[in-house]
């Protein structure tokens, strides 16, 4: 037998939450954003999802020709353009539209000879300050692109810094004020924004976290009550059981004392499977369906959890460490991260299988 952990991917979840985002900015076109690996679930197995989408993004050139290979026909956009002349050719190639945030990318373009005319999406830095045209700059850099023999459609983009906690009009009005007589589809929304800034719809959208269901602010309390399904469920089993005396300690640093008699259960799944080693005693976890605690500290293999609500869970007992009942985002939140890099580093030990699941409209039959 392999060690009893494994991750669950839910095909099904991920075209729901697709859904929800078609209804939630229903005049807007939808980017799947994929980077990462499909945020760690895998771009080859949530792949039968996206095809509601009107187009993929990520940013790895490998990953945009591995999406080709699957058969997508529709646009892949690359978040961070071309890195390097030969990456002209594969945009070209595989007909990829490409992001171009300086100069230095429009050089490229300029000194290129692609079969057709590459599609780009002209990056404004909107008060970001991480990739992009300053506002002031920005309708030269326009101009200057839709000189350039190379480059076909302008796409106009920008990225929020704060979507998620705050207001965002600053950078919309910076965008706005910079684009007016330009012409061009515009595209600003992350999932933040998608969610809870409808001003900056427009016409494309660009969620990531979202789609697999995991909250774009880091905190579940955000997104209860959305119709957003977990598309990753962490899955163990207890493999040992221990009964503890009051005083009694677990685990390295004796982080945890039984408050009273105590039955321990140990779960089979640690900081190398890619559970946060921070998860601090109290952080939530779900043993044979009831909901208890993780207690002492997170080891390498294993992780401890309170029995006190569940004393017949014993060897075997099923376990989800995040999924459907526990989001990624209450592990994640105690333990000082997001759902986000959970999500992505889960580790390659880990078995993964895959949830086909059923088409949204047999789901609600
Ligand atoms: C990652 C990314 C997104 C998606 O962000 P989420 O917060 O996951 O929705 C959108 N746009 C760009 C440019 C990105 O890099």
């Amino acid at each position: 037998m392999p060690r009893p952990i494994s991750a669950r991917i839910h095909v099904d979840a991920v075209r729901q939450n697709l859904d929800f985002v078609r209804r939630t900015a229903a005049a807007s076109r939808v980017w799947s954003v994929v980077k990462a690996n499909a945020y760690g679930h895998g771009i080859e197995r949530v792949f039968p999802a996206p095809d509601a989408a009107d187009g993929i993004a990520l940013l790895d050139l490998d990953e945009a020709v591995r999406v080709r290979e699957l058969g997508w026909t529709k646009p892949v956009l690359l978040l961070e353009g071309l890195f390097d002349a030969r990456d002209v050719d594969t945009a070209d190639r595989h007909k990829l539209t490409v992001t171009v945030h300086c100069d230095e990318q429009l050089d490229l373009l300029a000194a290129a000879r692609p079969r057709q005319p590459i599609g780009i999406e002209l990056k404004m830095n909107s008060g970001m300050n991480r990739l992009g045209f300053r506002p002031g700059d920005y309708a030269r850099a326009w101009r200057r692109a839709s000189e350039i023999a190379a480059i076909g459609p302008i796409g106009l983009m920008t990225h929020f810094a704060n979507a998620d906690d705050g207001a965002i009009d600053w950078q919309i009005d910076a965008f706005d004020a910079a684009t007016q007589n330009l012409l061009g589809t515009r595209s600003l929304s992350n999932s933040a924004a998608v969610l809870w800034h409808p001003r900056a719809h427009r016409a494309w959208v660009r969620p990531g976290t979202i789609l697999y269901g995991a909250s774009p602010t880091g905190s579940a309390r955000h997104i209860a009550g959305l119709p957003l399904r977990a598309a990753m469920t962490l899955e163990s089993r207890i493999i040992g059981v221990q009964t503890l005396a009051p005083g009694e300690t677990i685990g390295y640093g004796r982080t945890f004392a039984a408050e009273r008699a105590m039955h321990i259960g140990v779960v089979a799944c640690g900081y190398a499977d890619g559970y946060p080693r921070h998860a601090p005693a109290g952080t939530p976890v779900l043993v044979e369906g009831v909901r208890t605690r993780i207690v002492g500290r997170v080891s390498m293999d294993m992780l401890t959890v309170d029995l006190t609500p569940c004393l017949d869970a014993g060897i075997g007992a099923p376990v989800e460490l995040w999924g459907e009942h526990v989001r990624v985002d209450e592990v994640a939140e105690p333990s000082g991260t997001i759902g986000y890099e959970l999500m992505c580093a889960l580790a390659r030990r880990v078995p993964v299988t895959v949830d086909a699941g059923v088409s949204p409209r047999a789901s609600t039959v």
